[in-house]
């Protein structure tokens, strides 16, 4: 894997304060996505042990909830090895920290990756511009189709379940106006 960047500090990403390792590497080519030149594998530098010592100096940090895996994507088949022990490596020394991840794969697609059993949320499904009812209006997700996942709730019922926030709330509940119809259509628990 090779990584294009990583942010400190970001407030975008996922829930708190966050760094987020942008990966390179994404074969879903979806139309219009953000971040055209993250698709190529080879731009960036490669992965190894300046990673965790960069997200270590964080992670150290109280203020700081977690790492999102962005890109890119961890997901994408040669980025997988790599990602798998990353993560595994932020849970076995900072376990009180979440790890957010973004694929362009559906859930159900990658349910069996190992990296599944790290994975905190995961924001799911190939952007598609026509489901974008525009800039500002979904919280985490560029298009109604993707879900944001918590993992292990999922994996605890079976049935996918969307994540909550600090206040145990419905991530989208307060501040998204399509948060209901989305969360019903994908069958999930009604709240
Ligand atoms: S999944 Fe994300 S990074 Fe990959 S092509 Fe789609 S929008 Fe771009």
């Amino acid at each position: 894997m090779n990584v294009i960047k990583i942010d400190h500090n970001n407030m975008v990403n996922g829930t708190g304060m966050r760094d987020v390792i942008w990966c390179a590497g994404c074969g879903h080519n979806c139309v219009n996505c953000q971040n055209k030149e993250a698709q190529n594998p080879d731009i960036g530098t490669p992965y190894g042990e300046w990673v965790k010592e960069e997200l270590a100096a964080d992670l150290r940090r109280d203020e700081i909830s977690g790492v999102t895996f962005s890109g890119g994507e961890a997901t994408f088949p040669a980025n997988r090895k790599d990602a798998t022990a990353l993560m595994k490596w932020i849970k076995e020394n900072f376990p009180m920290k979440t790890i957010w991840v973004y694929t362009g794969y559906a859930y159900e697609q990658i349910s069996d990756l190992e990296m599944m059993n790290y994975i905190d949320v995961l924001v799911d499904g190939p952007y598609i511009e026509e489901l974008n009812p525009g800039r500002g209006a979904l919280k985490w997700r560029g298009s109604r189709n993707q879900r944001v996942i918590d993992i292990k709730a999922t994996r605890a019922s079976g049935s996918v379940i969307w994540a909550k926030d600090f206040n145990g709330k419905y991530i989208y509940q307060n501040d998204d106006p399509l948060f209901l119809e989305d969360h019903r259509a994908n069958n999930c628990c009604e709240k």
